[in-house]
């Protein structure tokens, strides 16, 4: 049998673990999904995606592995693969992740902060691909605001693998404490989690009869929720969406004027809200940003057509971290296996 090259990814998100076999150009081969057993403890997760792995190893012909990239929540210290402090995976804190995957699959393992992977799949595969662009900064709206930066095609990954920070860049200097030690992040005003606080808030508050009927009928809030009663008009709703297009043009001024991208990508569960925060947005963002304002891609007063900074939402959705893990190995000059590393007994 041929050994057509693949690569394997894994996406190890606080709910689910997800593993995957990919080849270009023919995308994802062969999948598995597992929940991420967090009650048994770090070691069996660890062993649950290992087993996958093999299985992945196991159904394809033998010396095809490029390599195997594992995406995981960050702040991870690179190229070590040691965790730090995780909201999504308490207990994880000091971790050797990379170290102990290593040693139960007796193979290398490419470790990487699952933002910046999945920038790299929007940049290669999704709207990088799209717009011909192939540096791009991405914000990941979820639980938290993940962010990553791609320059040339490749992570741009910092000193430690720290870079790639912005979810916890001050929007608001005396703003909602943040899980990070600090006040008023990106983080405590656009993530799903900070829509559905702001919800509870304005409750609290007495002020948003609307919200109020909506969380009892309920019981808790959901983003989604939410974004249905912004669109159907309730004034506390749009409000809060309001303050979620503020912050992230206010996050996205510092950006652009930081690193004058050709493109910036709003991707994660909130995007979908896109209608609803985006025109407080782009108007934040024109009133911080001149770097912004001078590449709107129209001729200038000197007849010369600027470059543009374009601002859009994701194309892959939900596969971009599993899609970005995979496509590591093909990236990244670390972590490729040998032949003989893949033939041992
Ligand atoms: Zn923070």
């Amino acid at each position: 049998m041929s050994s057509a090259p693949y690569t394997i990814g894994v996406d190890l998100g606080g709910t689910n673990l997800r593993v995957a076999a990919y080849s270009q150009p023919t995308g994802i081969l062969e999948q598995i999904q597992l929940p991420t057993r967090l009650r048994d403890g770090r070691d069996a997760v660890v062993r649950d995606m290992c087993m996958a792995i093999e299985q992945l190893i196991r159904n394809r012909p033998q010396g095809g592995l490029v390599g195997i990239g594992v995406g995981s929540p960050g702040p991870i210290e690179l190229p070590e693969g040691r965790l730090h402090h995780l909201p999504n995976l308490p207990g994880w804190d000091g971790f050797e992740l990379r170290a102990t995957i290593e040693r139960m699959l007796e193979m290398s393992v490419i470790v990487e902060n699952d933002a910046n992977l999945a920038a790299l799949a929007e940049c290669r595969l999704g709207k990088g691909k799209s717009l011909g662009a192939d540096s791009l900064c991405m914000l990941t709206l979820g639980t938290g605001v993940g962010n990553g930066i791609i320059l040339n095609g490749n992570i741009w990954d910092g000193m430690n693998g720290m870079a790639g920070e912005a979810g916890h860049a001050t929007i608001w200097p005396d703003g909602h404490v943040c899980g990070c030690g600090s006040h008023g992040c990106l983080e405590q005003y656009a993530s799903a989690t900070a829509v559905c606080r702001m919800a509870r808030e304005a409750v609290v508050g007495g002020n948003a009869p609307g919200l109020a009927v909506l969380e009892r009928q309920n019981g808790e809030f959901t983003s989604r929720q939410l974004a249905e009663a912004a669109r159907a008009g309730d004034p506390d709703a749009r409000e809060i969406f309001d303050l979620v297009g503020r912050s992230l043009g206010i996050g996205l001024a510092g950006l652009v004027n930081t690193l004058n991208l050709p493109l910036y990508v709003v991707g994660g569960g909130l995007a979908q809200a896109w209608d609803l925060f985006s025109a407080k947005m782009f108007a934040e963002l024109k009133h911080r940003s001149y770097v912004y304002r001078f590449t709107d891609g129209e001729i200038d007063a000197f007849g010369h057509r600027s470059a543009k900074t374009y601002v859009e939402p994701a194309e892959l959705g939900a596969e971009s971290g599993i899609l970005g893990a995979c496509l590591l190995p093909i990236t990244s000059e670390r972590g490729v296996i040998t032949e003989q590393a893949q033939t041992k007994p």
